[in-house]
């Protein structure tokens, strides 16, 4: 097994992780949105079965290709809601600072997928100033979210000395990191990477993962470094047809995060990034089975499940709702009972 990321549609079909007749589409699709499968996510892979649900992730598909109505190129309006580079500013007490724009593995349905994968896009020093004296000129934010790109990317010392500034900051009171690093590319959570993510300031690390089968011994061991240097577990998964729209999936995924001391955060309704209807479950599919989870899982393993609306307005829960037209709630085992509001 190659250690290097594989990039191209040659590459993976030298893996042996593409059949050499996608190589073609493969190809076109890695024109048009970027491609990084690393050595940890290729040794996931399936090559045998065709609906292999890590496969489905993050090696490119002709389906791609395939641009829905409704798709947009800014799902969530971050071009709009960004008033310096790097930073969003949709809420008024959190903001998000993205210092490049570079993931370790590109996944298919990425609803940043028209922006990230630009080493260009990783933000310059005078840049990264400018954003962090956003945040420093603004007493009304008290968190700060890198993401990206994935900021665990960051060499050890840039992403110390950037936690060091927004430690800094007297309003700031958590920084919180998003990243698939521990999932992707378990072996770049090294000690210096774990020690320059302890600070005075909470910081919070939120793990991308959509299935159990990505929890791998080596992401499991990557989990258990950041655990116990003491910084809070959370994951973020993506509801995603033919990779975990299945309430057994989704149970084995929530309950495998909790034994790693991860506590499942939001499970996101895909966002309606361009080329990526096909893994887009409708709502109410995806309210079956969240309600299916309700009663057989432990409450600490029972993400949110939210959707980000179109064009910026901000995540909202969507469900599933336990409270009738008539006066009633439904319990876990779907009985009603009557409850005088
Ligand atoms: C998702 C997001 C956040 C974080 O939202 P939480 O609900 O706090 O996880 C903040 N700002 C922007 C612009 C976002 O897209």
């Amino acid at each position: 097994m190659t250690r290097r990321t594989l990039r191209t549609a040659a590459q993976l079909v030298t893996a042996g992780l593409l059949p050499s007749d996608r190589a073609a589409e493969a190809g076109r699709v890695a024109g048009r949105y970027t491609v990084a499968v690393t050595a940890a996510v290729a040794a996931l892979i399936d090559p045998t079965d065709a609906a292999d649900p890590i496969a489905r992730q993050y090696l490119p598909s002709a389906a791609e290709l395939i641009e829905a109505p409704g798709d947009r190129s800014d799902p969530i309006g971050d071009q709009r809601l960004s008033p310096v580079k790097g930073i969003v500013h949709r809420y008024p007490d959190r903001v998000l600072l993205k210092p490049l724009l570079v993931c370790p593995v590109y996944c298919r349905f990425c609803f940043r997928r028209e922006t990230v994968g630009d080493a260009e896009g990783t933000l310059t020093a005078a840049e990264l100033e400018a954003a962090i004296a956003y945040v420093a000129a603004r007493p009304e934010l008290r968190e700060v979210i890198l993401t990206g790109g994935d900021p665990l990317m960051l060499p050890p010392s840039r992403l110390r000395a950037l936690i060091d500034r927004l430690t800094a900051i007297p309003h700031i009171e958590t920084i919180r990191i998003h990243s698939r690093v521990p999932v992707a590319d378990p072996e770049r959570v090294t000690d210096a990477l774990v020690a320059a993510l302890k600070a005075e300031t909470a910081v919070w690390l939120a793990v991308h993962v959509n299935h159990s089968r990505e929890l791998s011994p080596a992401a499991r061991a990557a989990l258990a470094r950041l655990a116990g240097a003491g910084l809070p577990l959370l994951s973020q998964t993506v509801l995603l047809k033919g990779v975990n729209d299945d309430a057994a999936v989704l149970e084995e995924l929530f309950r495998a995060l909790v034994r790693n001391r991860v506590r499942p955060y939001y499970l996101h309704h895909p966002d309606l990034a361009p080329g990526t209807a096909h893994f887009r479950p409708s709502l109410a599919e995806g309210r079956a089975i969240v309600k299916a989870l309700r009663g057989r899982l432990s409450g600490i393993a029972q993400p949110t499940y939210v959707l980000d609306i179109p064009g910026g307005a901000g995540k909202v829960p969507v469900g599933p709702d336990y409270r009738h037209e008539d006066g009633t709630v439904e319990d876990w085992r779907g009985d009603r009972h009557p409850y005088p509001d």
